[in-house]
């Protein structure tokens, strides 16, 4: 499959993968759910705890996204593909500015 990105940034398949148009953020201690962040599938939103370090952040934001651009996947794949994601962004330097 050929994938082109236009040069707007748009992206001609999305409607053919019924990708969500956005992805809403929201900060919330989640203490009680034991969890670092939390994918709600139906409405294509994340939740994530706010006392984390900005490197877990960066895994915990690219974790709970992918759960929601394919909720198929395994949870050790999305582990897997988060782990990469984010190393790669921190070895390139990406920084969360607000700690
Ligand atoms: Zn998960």
């Amino acid at each position: 499959m050929v994938i082109a990105v236009k040069g707007s940034g748009s992206i001609d398949y999305q409607n053919k993968m019924k990708l969500p148009a956005r992805i809403k953020l929201e900060e919330r201690k989640l203490g009680r759910e034991k969890a670092h962040g939390l994918a709600h599938n139906g409405e294509d939103r994340i939740e994530v705890d706010p006392s984390q370090s900005s490197k877990m952040r960066l895994d915990t934001v690219l974790h709970e996204g992918i759960h929601i651009l394919d909720p198929n996947l395994s949870e050790l794949k999305v582990r897997a593909y988060a782990n990469r994601l984010s190393a790669l962004l921190w070895k390139d330097r990406w920084r969360r500015i607000e700690k």
